[in-house]
């Protein structure tokens, strides 16, 4: 098989505006963050509805900073899922803190509520529950949003993968303290590296304003667009260099455009899949309110290990052999060396996501793939999983 016969796993899915765009930026000599930031930003918060809509250099950023302007700091403890990529818990060590991780739900793979409350019910000292929308479904916005007001305490949402998703008709973006959404090239909005935080916070939003740019208190742009000398700034906090260029903006304002759209062949696919590989050994996502939008970044099923003579990791061979990428999200952070160790983690203490990581095969779903590779990745999974069914 030569290699272009490979499908990849994610693409993204970039036009000719993308480009253009990009060239716009480049011919105009305006490289970082100036008007095409601006105009992306006014853009998401429309889409959004969202009172601010902050550009960053990744989401990784966009939570460090969201995290940091609702003060996060040493001693204090967050709560998230230990099933979700590393950057959503490394953030919260960045500022001296602690993450508390939970176990989830089998079904949706979204955080355990009752894993949640059972973790807040046991004293500690947290500040702030950060949900992952695990695959573009919402977490249980209700529960966690009541859960927090008890206690006290706030909600910053990784939304890296709830690029549109809405819960019971809200928005994603709109319901916690702050949201991050994430533009990285496999996400469902790409520009190559960026991100978004959405908040109705004035608070929040001037602190991150602030902090995206080392901590000065008006960013560049705004420098040559003002009555003061241009040359002038004021240095109020140690900040970071977050902020996004113009070049990212530039494809990101063409890709929020076209958002609908390549969502909508998102939800295609899914939909075929969840029809041609129903009666296979395998369970499919649960989508668990059907009104609301899913944003399908991932597909993931669950292997049903026990009607089969394969494992997951060999179906992943077997599925490369077809010349068909897969990926697992994610390898839960008890089980990764850093958290394990600097926590004492055991699987024992995530029973329900130590046993579903071992059946999780994500399968390739995005707006580039033609029919034909949809029919492939079904003719492949259907192969392999009758062949090896016990
Ligand atoms: C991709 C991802 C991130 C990080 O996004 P970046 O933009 O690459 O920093 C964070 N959380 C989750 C769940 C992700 O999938």
């Amino acid at each position: 098989m030569s290699d272009n016969d490979f499908l990849p796993f994610a693409l993204p899915d970039i036009g000719e505006q993308e480009i253009e765009e990009v060239c716009d930026s480049m011919r105009s000599g305006w490289l970082t963050t100036g008007p095409k930031v601006k105009q992306f930003e006014a853009a998401f918060a429309a889409f959004i509805s969202a009172k601010h809509a902050l550009a960053v250099n990744s989401a990784t950023s966009g939570l460090h900073l969201a995290l940091e302007a609702i003060g996060i700091g040493p001693g204090d403890q967050v709560l998230t899922s230990t099933h979700t990529f590393t950057a959503t818990a490394e953030v919260i060590r960045y500022l001296g803190a602690d993450p508390v991780f939970v176990d989830i739900d089998e079904d949706t793979l979204n955080m355990d509520v009752a894993a949640v409350e059972a973790a807040l019910s046991r004293g500690g000292n947290v500040k702030a529950i950060m949900p992952v929308h695990m695959a573009g479904q919402a977490c249980d916005m209700t529960a966690l949003c009541r859960l927090a007001k008890d206690a006290g305490i706030r909600i910053i949402e990784d939304a890296a993968h709830a690029l549109p998703t809405t819960f019971n008709g809200k928005r994603i973006g709109t319901i916690g303290d702050a949201t991050v959404f994430s533009f990285y090239a496999t996400k469902t909005l790409a520009t190559g590296e960026g991100g978004m935080i959405t908040t109705d916070d004035d608070a929040i939003a001037s602190r991150i304003r602030t902090m995206r740019l080392h901590g000065i208190s008006r960013d560049v742009f705004d420098r040559y667009q003002s009555d003061k000398p241009s040359w002038y700034y004021e240095v109020v906090a140690p900040g970071f260099k977050y902020n996004m260029p113009d070049t990212a903006a530039a494809v990101g304002i063409h890709q929020l455009a076209r958002l609908q759209e390549m969502s909508g062949r998102r939800r295609e696919i899914a939909n075929r899949y969840f029809d041609a590989l129903a009666d296979l050994p395998l369970e499919l996502p649960v989508p668990i309110n059907m009104d609301d939008e899913h944003a399908w970044h991932l597909f993931i099923i669950r292997l049903a290990l026990g009607r089969l003579d394969i494992d997951r990791n060999r179906f992943i061979e077997l599925m490369a052999e077809c010349g068909i990428g897969t990926s697992v999200h994610f390898i839960p952070l008890h089980l990764q060396p850093y958290w394990r160790d600097k926590y004492e983690l055991v699987p024992g203490d995530f029973p329900v996501a130590t046993a579903t990581y071992e059946r999780l095969v994500s399968l390739p779903i995005y707006s580039k793939m033609t029919d034909e590779d949809v029919e492939r990745v079904i003719a492949a999974v259907r192969d392999i999983l009758t062949t090896h069914r016990k």
